[in-house]
């Protein structure tokens, strides 16, 4: 597919709002300032495609791509700020929960995670979810371009031997939205989840 040709469809404030379950859909998640809108902007080659809001506390609004008619991708909301109150928290990782394992057309989730801090409590509630329903993960380790190619590598093969203890379909790459490192993989694994 062509991801240049992305573009903007709708904002909902939670999961009940988005359009309806149809076509087909691939879903990015990650702790607030992991890099994931910098990633979709990447992946599409636009610079102002998805924007972070960062205030906390804040409902952030969930975003639907489409990169053509029956393809789409969903920028779900950051979790982890350490200021939201505990009660927003949970109604969220709730909402997070339910979509994984409700959304008919989801048929991938893209965890993007610091290369330099993955695998945070969060994460790994993501992938659960994600695995329980019988959907493939892609983490992508992003920033990869803040360490050297020798730690990066290191750090690459370490979370993916810990990784193998979820048992499920989970791939992990090195990412770069800086860098262009690891963005032709991205593209492709996307490729294979949208189908022919
Ligand atoms: P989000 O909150 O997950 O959407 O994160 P952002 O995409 O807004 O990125 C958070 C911060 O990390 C910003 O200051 C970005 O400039 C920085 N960042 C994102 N991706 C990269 C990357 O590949 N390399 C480097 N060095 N910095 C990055």
């Amino acid at each position: 597919l062509n991801y240049r040709n992305t573009g903007f469809i709708t904002s909902a404030p939670d999961i009940r709002h988005l359009p309806q379950d149809t076509g087909v859909e691939i879903a990015f998640a990650g702790r607030s300032n992991a890099g994931k809108s910098s990633a979709l902007n990447r992946i599409t080659d636009q610079k102002g495609l998805a924007r972070t809001s960062k205030t906390p506390g804040r409902t952030q609004l969930i975003n639907m791509f489409e990169v053509t008619q029956g393809c789409n991708l969903i920028d779900l909301p950051g979790y982890g700020f350490a200021q939201v109150p505990l009660e927003l928290k949970i109604k969220w990782q709730k909402a997070l929960g339910e979509y994984l394992q409700k959304r008919e057309c989801l048929k991938g989730l893209v965890v993007l995670m610091d290369i330099r801090h993955p695998m945070k409590d969060l994460d790994q509630q993501m992938i659960f979810w994600a695995i329980e329903s019988r959907l493939p993960v892609l983490v992508l380790l992003t920033k990869a371009d803040k360490m050297k190619s020798g730690a990066r590598k290191a750090q690459l093969l370490k979370v993916r031997e810990s990784s193998k203890s979820f048992g499920g379909d989970v791939q992990i790459e090195l990412f770069s939205s800086l860098k262009g490192i690891g963005l032709d993989q991205v593209r492709r694994k996307l490729d294979t989840w949208f189908g022919p």
